[in-house]
């Protein structure tokens, strides 16, 4: 099973992979640059053949990387696009370096102009960045439906995916707290949710799982991450999601509060589960 969580690479990504390794993880996500923007260090060679070789010797699970929150795909601003096709660009290039399997994107903010418009403008922007030869293959993440946020449904997912006009270069990355608060009740209807997503979207496309409790309830279109068992999923809903059939060889990465320790916890909880389960 591949069990992971949310690493800094500030002290470089040999030590990321270290730090993972001593919480018990098999599999990573992290940002590609700070979360707010901003700019990148330059690729330490040394630092990454020495990652990929600790990847080898351990066994070690996928690199997902994390867009930073500050781009956005569905702007209407011309700035803000050019900003976020510079990231999508740059990170693409740096995590093929990396050897990094995923990249995760928000689908983005429509800014008032309704879902339509949005997904327009997110399927344009991912054409102009994407061409689908690379090795790094972005997913979309499900949201919650906050304010403008587009990509709260499989069907809006879908549909950016086939504007593009390269479907086959995407996959999906859901969020269990993001998929309750969006209304897809995973709690009790895992099943038929899965099923839709099947139907709409092909479980193929599903590529990489964030697992978080939620602070808040079904279809409150609220985005708050709580730690496993303390929100209101709760740890069976989280179990049955870790040992669901047509789900379970995903890689399942923690976005949870408190930092590394609590990490440590939440992967000994799950690996429990999964032994019972
Ligand atoms: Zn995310």
């Amino acid at each position: 099973m591949l069990l992971g969580a949310h690493i800094s690479i500030s002290k470089g990504f040999e030590k990321a992979v270290k730090d993972a390794l001593s919480i018990g993880a098999n599999t990573m996500q992290f940002f590609t640059r700070n979360p707010r923007g901003g700019a990148v260090k330059a690729l330490d060679e040394n630092d990454i053949r020495k990652c990929s070789e600790l990847r080898q010797r351990e066994n070690f699970g996928p690199l997902v990387a994390h867009a930073p929150y500050t781009m956005n795909m569905a702007t209407n601003k011309k700035e803000t696009a050019d900003f976020t096709k510079r990231v999508i660009r740059e990170d693409l290039e740096r995590l093929e370096k990396i050897g990094a399997e995923y990249l995760v994107i928000h689908p983005g903010s429509h800014m008032g102009d309704g879902v339509e418009a949005g997904i327009e403008r997110i399927a344009a922007l991912l054409k102009e960045v994407v061409t689908g030869d690379e090795k790094v293959m972005v997913l979309l993440e499900t949201m919650a439906g906050m304010g403008s946020e587009v990509g709260y449904t499989f069907e809006q997912l879908y549909d950016i995916m086939e504007k593009t006009g390269i479907p086959h270069a995407f996959g999906v990355c859901i969020d269990t707290c993001h998929l309750y608060c969006a209304g897809y009740d995973i709690q009790d209807r895992l099943n038929e949710v899965l099923e839709e997503f099947d139907r709409i979207l092909g479980l193929d496309k599903l590529k990489a799982v964030h697992l978080n409790d939620s602070k808040f309830g079904l279809a409150s279109r609220k985005d708050r991450h709580a730690n496993l068992g303390e929100g209101l999923l709760g740890l069976e809903a989280i179990e049955r999601v870790i040992n669901h059939p047509a789900i379970k060889d995903r890689p399942f990465l923690l976005e949870t509060p408190g930092g590394m320790e609590n990490y440590k916890k939440e992967i000994e909880i799950l690996k429990r589960m999964k032994d019972n389960g």
